[in-house]
C-alpha cells in the first residue's frame, strides 16, 4: 500500500460522506412542499410538482438555489429557517465511522470541511463535532461558487497556506470532490458509502476508516 507523504490538511465533503441525505431532503422535499400545500389549501402532491418544478427551473448553477431563505421568502412561507430545520431535527445524522475517526486524525492533521451546502445546513447538521474541526468552507456560503471548483480548492489551499499535495479530500461527488480537486494535485478519494458498483479505476472508499491505510501519522 503506497503512503502519502506530508499530508497536512484533510478535507471532508458533509452530504452523502459525513451525513446521509435524510435530513436535507426532508427539508426540501418535504418541508417545503407541505408549506406550499397548507398556506393554498391544495394537496402535498400538487404541491410537491410546484415546488420541485421551481428548484428545477432555477436550478443548481444557480446560487439562490442552494439558500433557503430564497425559497421560504418567494413562495412566501410562513416560516423560518430554524423553524424548518427544527421540525425535522430527529432526520440528522451522522455516519458512526464519523467522530472516531476525526478524533484520531485530527491529532495529526488539519481537519476541515469543504462542502456545497449552504452554511447553516452543515452547522446544523453537525453540531455535536463542529468543536473537532479546525475550519468550515462552504462553497456557496463563504464564496458565492455554486460548485466545487479547482479555484475553489485552490483558494483553500492558499488560505490554509498547504500545497495541493499536502491535503487530502474525501467527498461523494465524481466531479466536485474527485476530478476538481484531482485537477490540481490534491489526493482525493472519492465516497461510496452506499456501496454502488463503480467501474473507475479511482481510488474509492466504503467507509473513513479506509483513509487510515493511506496515512502514515
Ligand atoms: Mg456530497
Amino acid at each position: 500500500m503506497i503512503k502519502i507523504p506530508k499530508v497536512k490538511v484533510i478535507s471532508f465533503d458533509v452530504d452523502g460522506t459525513l451525513v446521509p441525505t435524510g435530513f436535507v431532503d426532508a427539508v426540501w422535499l418535504e418541508g417545503i412542499p407541505s408549506l406550499y400545500a397548507q398556506k393554498h389549501k391544495i394537496s402535498f402532491d400538487e404541491a410537491y410538482q410546484i415546488v420541485t418544478q421551481a428548484y428545477n427551473e432555477v436550478g443548481d448553477h444557480r446560487i439562490e438555489w442552494y439558500y433557503l431563505d430564497y425559497w421560504i421568502k418567494r413562495f412566501d412561507l410562513d416560516t423560518t429557517k430554524e423553524e424548518l430545520f427544527n421540525k425535522y431535527k430527529h432526520k440528522v445524522k451522522i455516519y458512526e465511522d464519523v467522530e472516531p475517526i476525526i478524533k484520531l486524525l485530527k491529532k495529526y492533521y488539519k481537519i476541515i470541511i469543504c462542502s456545497n451546502a449552504e452554511k447553516d445546513f452543515i452547522l446544523f447538521q453537525l453540531k455535536p463535532i463542529l468543536h473537532h474541526f479546525h475550519h468550515i468552507f462552504s462553497a456557496t456560503s463563504d464564496f458565492k461558487e455554486v460548485k466545487k471548483s479547482k479555484e475553489f480548492y485552490g483558494k483553500i489551499c492558499e488560505l490554509l497556506k498547504v500545497k495541493p499535495e499536502e491535503v487530502i479530500h474525501i467527498g461523494d461527488h465524481l466531479i466536485f470532490d474527485y476530478l476538481n480537486p484531482k485537477e490540481i494535485g490534491i489526493n482525493a478519494f472519492l465516497m461510496n458509502r452506499n456501496q454502488h458498483k463503480v467501474e473507475l479505476r479511482i481510488p474509492v472508499m466504503n467507509n473513513l476508516e479506509e483513509i487510515l491505510k493511506f496515512l502514515n501519522y
